[in-house]
């Protein structure tokens, strides 16, 4: 076992989610991605080195881990769900050429919201949509 595998299998038992071989893969798979994988993705991917993998079984896994805050799920539009490794407050950015999605950081202190002074926000979803970098300077 790599050294990125054992994280994975650690980070499952201190969730207290048993660490079975597809779980471990499919987090380490979402933890190495920077792309923010559909559950399509991370099953044509995966289902090469673990031919037992279902595409349903991806789906559990991913809902497990987004219950249990190892992953989130991000929606933009109404693209089909996408999945994240990464749990901490950030923004997305989706490009509307070529799809990627991107990461960036928010100091959510510094954002002033009006007419929810009585509401408790739970969570952040910053969702920002335009033409990325790459794809401006084509
Ligand atoms: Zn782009
Ligand atoms: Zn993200």
């Amino acid at each position: 076992m790599n050294t990125s595998i054992n994280a994975s299998a650690n980070l499952l038992k201190e969730k207290n989610i048993s660490p079975s071989i597809q779980r471990i893969r499919v987090l380490d798979y979402l933890q190495n991605s920077k792309n923010h994988p559909t559950v399509d993705n991370i099953y044509i991917d995966l289902v090469k080195e673990i031919p037992t993998l279902s595409k349903t079984t991806v789906y559990n896994i991913l809902k497990l881990f987004t219950e249990k805050n190892i992953a989130r799920t991000v929606r933009i539009g109404n693209n089909e769900a996408r999945y994240d490794g990464n749990t901490s407050t950030h923004g997305h950015f989706k490009c509307d050429k070529c799809g990627n999605i991107y990461d960036f950081n928010v100091n959510t202190e510094e954002l002033k919201f009006t007419g929810l002074d009585k509401f408790r926000i739970n969570e952040y979803h910053i969702y920002l949509n335009g033409i990325c970098e790459k794809c401006n300077t084509e």
